[in-house]
């Protein structure tokens, strides 16, 4: 007989999980699908990523239980931003305001959190679960839907119905593309290179985005002496730096950054990552949500990816909530758009407007280089502005 439940989830990502975790004691019942066994994502391996969170996402993942559940040690605070163009002549600053908006003493600007942290907090706050029926080490082969439910089929063949689906399968998604939602896809022909180096001389826990001439070089302070580097380089010239030894590279950076922080030592592997933003035309079809990644892929120069899936499936969820508690059907086409409105809106602009700031900024050519240097000075000198991206962070 083909197993029902009332919600569908493929992916059990930070997303995924997140959504779950956010559906608890509603006496839903969810299925949770994902190609991981309960081992790997328990014990989800470190991959290189330091993910940026603002306070809002520090609110949600309180609210969630999960931030709870990541070691203190394993939280690092950012405490100040600079972005430099070219050189290190002039920077944009961004400094930890003294408030937030609503007069709540601040001193931070976000956090950072290793994403295998994360992973592994986010599935230990739902590995008791009771309403969760695990289907793991398996993977969504088809997904459709008509008037009555939503319907997988899972690469061994078996068949699974729900009221409502939701695809938190990634960037790549295949739920997506299924359920017949176009999006729009940038492929930046770019590789990230991500890995961790020590260095001689404190950080101040300040994070840099370096727009150098043909790489962009972003640091993520983790302790005074610890930074996550993250490379973006065109794919073309990526071998280069795969060919260097852990010294070679290390002794790179240390150069690149004209030994601002002395002597640098690799204190990781390297991890890489393919470069392709994806934003959905609409976030829902019949009967079928997407969240995280699977709605806005982002490209990391702004750090907004995971921050923008937890507002997504905190979002879902509390309309699903809602609708619960109020007897309606929770897979409805009007609480589906009311949940495509309002997170549109926190994503296209963030979207479009990070790919327009990493194509300018990649681009070498003289006038792209006076335009860029004219970008961080305005940028610089505009309080509102400035005011404007520092709330994005604190809230
Ligand atoms: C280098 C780098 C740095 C980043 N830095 C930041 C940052 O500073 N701040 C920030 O907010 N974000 C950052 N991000 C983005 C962040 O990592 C992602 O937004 C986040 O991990 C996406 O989570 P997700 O759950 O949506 O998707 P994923 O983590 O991709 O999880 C998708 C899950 O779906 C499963 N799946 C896929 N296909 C199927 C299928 N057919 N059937 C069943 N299951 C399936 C997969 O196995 C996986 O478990 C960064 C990303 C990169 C690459």
């Amino acid at each position: 007989m083909t197993q029902h439940s009332d919600i569908i989830v493929v992916g059990a990502g930070p997303a995924g999980l997140s959504f779950c975790r956010n559906l608890a004691d509603t006496g839903l019942t969810i299925t949770l699908i994902d190609p991981h066994t309960a081992e790997q994502l328990a014990n989800a391996p470190f991959d290189g990523r330091e993910i940026a969170l603002t306070h809002p996402s520090k609110k949600i993942m309180q609210q969630l239980g999960i931030w709870q559940l990541v070691a203190e040690e394993d939280i690092h605070p950012l405490r100040q931003a600079k972005v430099i163009n070219g050189s290190f002549d002039y920077a944009l600053h961004f400094k930890t305001p003294k408030q937030d908006s609503k007069k709540q003493a601040l001193d931070t600007l976000g956090y950072f959190i290793s994403n295998y942290h994360i992973r592994r907090a986010a599935y230990q706050s739902v590995a008791n679960q009771d309403n969760i029926t695990w289907r793991l080490n398996e993977k969504v082969k088809t997904a459709f839907s008509d008037e009555k439910q939503a319907t997988v089929i899972l690469e061994s063949g078996e068949q699974l119905t729900a009221d409502l689906l939701i695809a938190a399968d990634s960037r790549f998604s295949t739920i997506r593309r299924q359920m017949g939602i176009t999006s729009d896809t940038y492929d930046f022909g770019r590789t990230v290179m991500v890995f961790r180096v020590e260095h001689e001389l404190p950080s101040d826990h300040t994070a840099m985005e370096c727009f150098f001439y043909g790489s962009t070089l972003a640091l993520l302070p983790l302790s005074d002496h610890v930074t996550n580097c993250v490379v973006t380089i065109d794919s073309r010239k990526a071998q280069s730096l795969r060919e260097l030894t852990d010294d070679e590279l290390a002794a790179h950076i240390a150069k690149q950054l004209d030994y601002r922080f002395g002597a640098m030592k690799m204190a990781s592997e390297v991890n890489e990552y393919p470069l392709a933003g994806v934003h959905a035309r609409h976030f829902y079809s019949k009967r079928c949500a997407l969240i995280g990644d699977a709605a806005c892929g982002m490209h990391p120069v702004t750090a907004q990816g995971f921050n923008l899936g937890l507002q997504s499936q905190d979002i879902l969820a509390k309309l699903i909530k809602r609708s619960k508690r109020l007897g309606w059907d929770i897979s409805s086409d009007r609480l589906l758009r009311e949940y495509n409105l309002r997170h549109q809106k926190n994503t296209r602009v963030i979207y479009h407007g990070t790919n327009a700031v990493v194509k300018l900024f990649t681009d070498d050519r003289l006038p792209a280089r006076i335009l860029r240097d004219g970008v961080l000075h305005v940028s610089n000198n505009l309080p509102p502005l400035k005011r404007m991206i520092t709330r994005r962070l604190t809230g």
